[in-house]
């Protein structure tokens, strides 16, 4: 249920309506929008914990009390009135009008290797560092990131340029010393579905950027995020990184269709990582300025000094050299969608 409360409505009365649905042990969300204030009520179906007959629409200060259609609910766009969430990361927005450039290496190598990539996306105008220490490799036999070292080294990055951290979790045992580092803590697409992990970055209240699973549809991405906002965790974005189609001519589809989809569904912001879903750089800045054009708030690609000489995921990295006419072109198109970056302005050197 849905609890929409009067624009007049004063603090005490949402916190009588708050206390109400908890008394009655279920959960409730308080959204609190620019004109006014919803709250999600959240029941749990197994323990029949159900918020219906508690009065709560004569309870002073209730505008009215509506049904949340979807199965998911504090995602859903129903719940904030079409208002739009816009995530604060380190001072840059993710969301509204901001459009995020999120760029760094597949995975931490070197020192040399990442504080070059750092100064390169830094001066281009990227609005966050992106780099793995723990990766997922189909392979166990590939290497599997630096680990600890990883982490060490993209702290050092920030401490130098400035620019927050996206890295993934991928085992709940490394969330300590992940979260010391991650601005952002990625949730990879293999692990979508990995829902006590899902729970416990919800719990963190860390900023999450959620991949779509490889064969998961928006409804199952949607839910996947439901787990991180049901803990109290309000700041997690949706990443689109290709799906698996029976097209062979490259990695995965990238479903554009799923940002104005996903932006229609749910107001939390919506990311596009087209590197992955590529695998090729050639294809990379045409599918980033598609992206940008329909309306994504953010891109999130990898770029390398030396992409030919990389551990991991080599052909589809950028090469330093190009990204910062690659940053100007994507905040071109961002433009025709009404969003300008949200880092520095991009200049070529
Ligand atoms: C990544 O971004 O480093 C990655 C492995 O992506 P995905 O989980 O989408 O495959
Ligand atoms: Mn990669």
């Amino acid at each position: 249920m849905m609890i929409v409360m009067k624009e007049t409505a004063t603090e005490e009365e949402v916190e009588a309506v708050i206390e109400n649905i908890e008394r009655a042990g279920a959960l409730a969300h308080p959204i609190r929008g620019a004109r006014v204030t919803v709250i999600g009520a959240i029941g749990d179906v197994e323990q029949d914990v159900s918020v219906e007959g508690l009065g709560l629409e004569g309870q002073a200060g209730v505008d009215r009390v509506v049904p949340i259609l979807k199965p998911y609910k504090l995602a859903s766009s129903q719940i904030t009135h079409g208002e739009r969430t816009v995530l604060d990361i380190g001072g840059r927005k993710v969301g509204g009008e901001s459009f995020a450039l999120i760029a760094g290496p597949c995975t931490v190598e070197s020192r040399d290797q990442m504080m070059q990539t750092a100064r390169t996306v830094r001066d281009a105008g990227a609005t966050l560092l992106r780099g793995g220490a723990y990766k997922p490799r189909t392979s166990p036999y590939a290497f599997q990131g630096l680990g600890q070292e990883g982490l060490r080294l993209l702290a050092e990055a920030k401490a130098e340029t400035g620019l927050p951290i996206v890295t993934e979790l991928m085992d709940i045992g490394d969330i300590d010393a992940v979260m010391e580092v991650a601005d952002v803590v990625q949730i990879g697409a293999r692990n979508m579905q990995n829902y006590p992990l899902l729970a416990e970055i919800g719990r963190s209240g860390r900023p999450a950027l959620l991949k779509r699973g490889l064969s998961s549809t928006l409804d199952e991405l949607l839910m996947a995020a439901e787990y991180i906002l049901k803990e109290g965790n309000p700041n997690v974005m949706l990443c689109e990184r290709g799906i698996r189609t029976f097209e062979t001519a490259y990695r995965f589809t990238l479903d554009l269709m799923a940002v104005p989809v996903l932006k229609e569904l749910s107001h939390l912001p919506v990311i596009v990582d087209p590197s992955h879903a590529a695998g090729r750089r050639d294809l990379v800045m045409p599918l980033s300025l598609a992206a940008a054009a329909v309306g994504a708030d953010g891109i999130i690609v990898e770029v390398h000094p030396n992409p030919d000489e990389a551990i991991c995921d080599g052909p589809q990295q950028l090469r330093s050299e190009d990204f910062a006419e690659f940053a100007l072109a994507v905040g071109r198109a961002a433009a025709l969608a009404g969003k300008a970056l949200a880092g520095r302005e991009p200049t070529l050197a």
